[in-house]
């Protein structure tokens, strides 16, 4: 054959996609944006991505004297501040691992989480040093990095700012696009904390697609402050997709309460900031409360993490002119997979189309791509209304668990994953023809009534319109004729009487089967949640079940 051989693969450069790149474009372009970072001292310390990427360099070659090498893991211990951030960009960029622990686990999964890692060194805030105690026996022959405004750092520690000081900043490598870059661990509102290792590949395809106009439209014009902590799902991927777009940044520290991110949100000019339904419940009590303030600026508040109530989206915007923008996601799918931006076609409809719309979960982000299973383990419809478990894939999204002994090949013994390689989420969803998602719940949450689930997600929603009811969680409780039934949880509002039980049945007349209606109500101070949120209905359903 006398014709010239031609070219089957794409003439294209391999650029690698790595956290080292997305880094080198904030510092070569925006290394004057602005980084602000609240101390475990309340101060708050303007520093710039120049000087944050200077300081991860020195930290890249401070592990790297510490005998870390790539793909040891680094641990942090951490609130949100600037030092915190500077672990994100330099261990994963220098090859290492970060593996950012929850402060807020309980000390046994702590402990479950350490061991899985088996993390080289462990960077710990000094405030955080007593809360770390339980678990510290567990690494006594690693070194333990501390940062502490003033030096002082207990026996046998390293103090982080002699440490990086005594460093100089170390070129980051290129690492392979497809290493493990970030470990975060689950919640574990179901169960233990499953290790989710993320690549170089995915954090960066991730970023890329959660700044878009369509997700949270992050542009170098914007400025982040993330109300969600560094240490829930990769900070939201925040910290990635704010570099690779040059966002400013702001860190709220160890505070999350409402009237510190208020003060933070107006003093920064804040564009866009995101966070759990349960801080925007409390930031909207707190802005009811004190009229006043100006938030024009915030142009996105992103709630994800738990069901976002249609009521408090229509409150924050007639109140407060704020619109929300509800995402679903979880650990293993980076997290972001779905958002419900208001499409054109509802530009002009009436508000209340909009609310409906801005409650789902939204539709999947590009490249995330979703399906829905029947119990029968058909592929429902989308229909909105035949309901199924969700399950996802998409270039971002875990393919297994680290340290499982399967990983590499899940599908062989672990259930989270179905024999084609998608991620069960454990969700149970119904889909609308345009793909909107809505959560009904979780598959271990549902109320299983009489051969009927009860959808306790609409059922909260529902109840928390009652003006008495603060918060809500409906859980079921073995029954000998139904199977189960539910029970309806409450927090009464403050200046309300207690509502009873007459008073949910009326509420719920007409808008409800009279079936879904809970038999039993219980009142208390407050709802078991999580670190992140989520009320553990685990633990509720053993509170409130007859002894059998
Ligand atoms: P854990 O599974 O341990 O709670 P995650 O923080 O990864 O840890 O939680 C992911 C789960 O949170 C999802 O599977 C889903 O049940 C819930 N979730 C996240 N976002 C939403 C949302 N917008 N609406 C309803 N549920 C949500």
């Amino acid at each position: 054959d006398a014709r010239r051989p031609i070219a089957v693969v794409g003439l294209t450069m391999d650029i690698p996609l790595t956290t080292a790149a997305l880094l080198r474009r904030v510092d070569t372009l925006f290394a004057h944006k602005a980084i602000v970072s609240r101390e475990a001292d309340g101060r708050l310390v303007r520093t710039t991505y120049g000087a944050c990427l200077a300081e991860a360099r020195r930290l890249a070659a401070a592990m790297r004297a510490l005998g870390v090498r790539p793909g040891d893991r680094v641990a942090t211990f951490c609130w949100s501040h600037a030092r915190h951030l500077q672990a994100f960009y330099g261990i994963p960029a220098s090859g290492a691992i970060l593996h950012m622990l929850n402060v807020r686990l309980p000390a046994d999964d702590l402990a479950h989480a350490i061991t899985e890692a088996d993390d080289s060194v462990v960077i710990v805030d000094a405030a955080l040093w007593e809360a770390f105690a339980p678990v510290r026996h567990l690494i006594t022959d690693r070194p333990f990095v501390v940062i502490s405004d003033d030096g002082d750092v207990p026996a046998g520690a390293i103090d982080h700012t002699s440490l990086l000081a005594a460093h100089e900043p170390h070129e980051f490598p290129e690492p392979d696009e497809r290493a493990g870059a970030v470990l975060c661990h689950t919640s574990g509102t179901t169960g233990r904390p499953k290790g989710v290792l993320t690549s170089h590949r995915a954090l960066v395809l991730h970023a890329l697609t959660q700044a878009l106009p369509d997700m949270l439209d992050l542009s170098e014009r914007s400025t982040v402050l993330a109300a969600a902590h560094l240490f829930h799902a990769n900070g939201w991927g925040l910290p990635f997709s704010c570099a690779l777009v040059g966002a400013s940044q702001v860190l709220p520290g160890a505070r999350l309460d409402a009237a510190g991110l208020v003060e933070l949100l107006e003093s920064e000019r804040v564009t866009h900031t995101a966070g759990v339904p349960t801080i925007a419940h409390d930031l909207l009590a707190w802005l009811d409360a004190h009229p006043g303030h100006d938030l024009s600026r915030l142009r996105t508040m992103l709630v994800g993490g738990a069901a976002l109530p249609e009521a408090t989206i229509r409150a924050y915007d007639e109140r407060h002119g704020v619109r929300l923008l509800h995402s679903w996601g979880m650990t293993e799918t980076g997290p972001l997979g779905t958002l419900a931006r208001v499409p054109s076609e509802l530009a002009d409809a009436p508000a209340d189309a909009q609310y409906a719309w801005q409650a789902t979960q939204g539709r999947p982000a590009p490249l995330v791509e979703i399906r829905a299973r029947a119990e029968d383990g058909t592929l429902v419809p989308w229909d909105s209304a035949a309901a199924g478990e969700l399950e996802v894939r998409g270039p971002w999204v875990a393919s297994s668990y680290f340290g499982s002994p399967v990983a590499g090949r899940p599908q062989a013994v672990n259930d989270t994953w179905t024999a084609d390689g998608w991620l069960r989420t454990g969700d149970v969803v119904t889909i609308g023809p345009t793909g909107a998602v809505s959560v009904i719940d979780r598959a271990k949450d549902l109320v299983k009534s009489g051969g009927e689930w009860i959808r306790s997600a609409a059922l909260e929603a529902l109840l928390l319109e009652h003006a008495s009811i603060a918060e809500v969680a409906i859980v079921a409780v073995p029954h000998d004729r139904w199977g189960e039934r539910p029970v309806a949880i409450i927090v009464v509002a403050p200046g309300h009487e207690a509502p009873t039980l007459h008073d949910l049945h009326a509420h719920l007349a007409d808008r409800v089967p009279r079936w879904w209606r809970p038999d039993t109500l219980t009142i208390v101070d407050t709802l078991p949640r999580t670190s992140s949120g989520k009320v553990r209905k685990a633990l509720l359903r053993q509170e409130v079940s007859p002894p059998r």
